[in-house]
């Protein structure tokens, strides 16, 4: 059985570990969480690794290394999305264990600490906040979500002091940068690009910034059969020409992904003319600058539209989150590995957010991505295959080993021994 079959195995066996429905539902300090707990520990046993959670309900696994050496952390979640995929985190918590499997069984040993890391909550799902586990890390969590609650009206704190941990330590987590090397998080793509180049692995260049805003129309509303239609001011079809606008402007830039998922009409009848249109107006961008030169082209774009046909217009940024680059030597350390794995090197951006965003604060991060199935995720079909994982572990392998023979992972507080 090859490393990658062995994963595939394990990823269905933890797959039971999820509520009811089709596909994978795992949140955060439930009875699922705890049981993939059980099988994540094994996993970490198995390579070699020290066992605890901490005060966030992240499952660590240290394998200690040579006194005063640094510590590599690798990652990622165990928590899904309701009816999720298998895959989507978890594969990044066990294929990193297959590669201390793999490097024991070569003889080789690290001469850094390394750490794996099951966060519990990357999807925010159940709450109305995300990535506490590595905010903790990066001493970057804001103490007030604590007492955000879910929709049963249970608080985070609550959640986590029941599931077995105490909300109070967790500023006790935060790690000093100077022990940290870096974090390593392995994820599947959860899109096509590496299906449509006929490659197994990824390396991520940098994690895509986010906005939102909330775009708005206000015309005037009237009977659908006796306002002629030059009388007209119709905000849904000046929202319309914007959104047509969204999609052409940012397919038009290469480095923009614009989304109108969501509307809202009023007063939404079918014989009446809409007087308001209202909605979100999602911008990722791996570069902050295309992003905000697209963002400033549609404002532009809108408050034309709405001049041209007598229509008020309003543009309200309402989220943003700068993009995260990955850092350019770990990342090339990574890259060395996948082809010396003997895979192409493909390199693309990330349009999701992961634990290594929030992980980016503390110290460098780089990622490795595995291509999934039709570029699917999120749901029952997501799919990795085990020739795919199994080259991501060789690379993974591949990539401790560079490191460790880099000669540049011992603490500089430290005297060399
Ligand atoms: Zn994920």
């Amino acid at each position: 059985m090859t490393l990658g079959e062995i994963a595939q195995t394990r990823l269905s066996e933890i797959a039971s570990c999820s509520a009811t429905g089709a596909g994978v539902t795992r949140l955060p300090f439930t009875p699922e969480h705890r049981l993939a707990l059980n099988h994540i520990r094994h996993w970490m046993t198995a390579a070699g690794l020290e066992v605890h959670m901490d005060a966030a309900a992240t499952l660590v696994g240290r394998l200690e290394g040579p006194v005063g050496s640094k510590t590599l952390l690798i990652g990622s979640h165990q928590d899904s999305v309701p009816n999720g995929g298998r895959y989507d985190g978890i594969m990044g918590v066990l294929l990193p264990c297959l590669a201390l499997e793999k490097l024991h069984s070569d003889g080789e040993t690290l001469p850094f600490s390394v750490e794996i890391l099951a966060f519990a909550d990357e999807e925010g799902v159940r709450f109305p906040t995300a990535l506490l586990g590595p905010r903790a890390l990066a001493g970057t969590y804001d103490n007030s979500v604590l007492d955000l609650a879910d929709q049963d009206g249970v608080t985070l704190r609550a959640a986590i002091t029941e599931f077995g941990e105490d909300p109070p330590q967790l500023d006790r987590l935060a790690r000093n940068p100077a022990d940290i090397l870096g974090y390593l998080e392995t994820h599947i793509e959860q899109g096509p690009v590496l299906e449509t180049h006929d490659a197994p692995l990824g390396v991520v260049t940098g994690i895509c910034g986010i906005e939102r805003n909330n775009v708005r129309f206000v015309g005037r509303t009237g009977h659908a059969g006796t306002v002629p239609m030059a009388d007209r001011r119709d905000a849904l079809v000046a929202a319309s020409r914007l959104i047509a606008s969204v999609a052409d402007t940012a397919k038009a830039t290469n480095t923009v992904r614009a989304t109108v998922g969501a509307i809202s009409v009023q007063p939404n009848a079918v014989n009446a003319i809409p007087e308001t249109a209202d909605f979100p107006l999602e911008v990722r961008s791996i570069s902050d600058e295309a992003r905000q030169d697209f963002t400033d082209q549609i404002r532009v774009l809108g408050a034309q539209i709405a001049r041209d046909s007598g229509l008020a217009f309003e543009m309200e940024q309402t989220y943003v989150q700068p993009a995260v680059a990955c850092d350019i030597d770990l990342s090339e350390t990574l890259a060395g590995a996948v082809q010396h794995a003997g895979f192409p090197l493909i390199t693309l951006p990330s349009g999701a957010t992961h634990d290594a965003s929030a992980m980016s604060d503390l110290c460098p991060i780089a990622m490795l991505f595995v291509r999934c199935k039709h570029g699917l995720s999120h749901r029952p079909d997501e799919h990795a295959n085990a020739a795919d994982m199994n080259a991501a572990v060789d690379a993974i392998a591949g990539f401790l080993a560079s490191l460790a023979a880099s000669g540049s992972t011992r603490n500089h507080h430290e005297p060399p021994l």
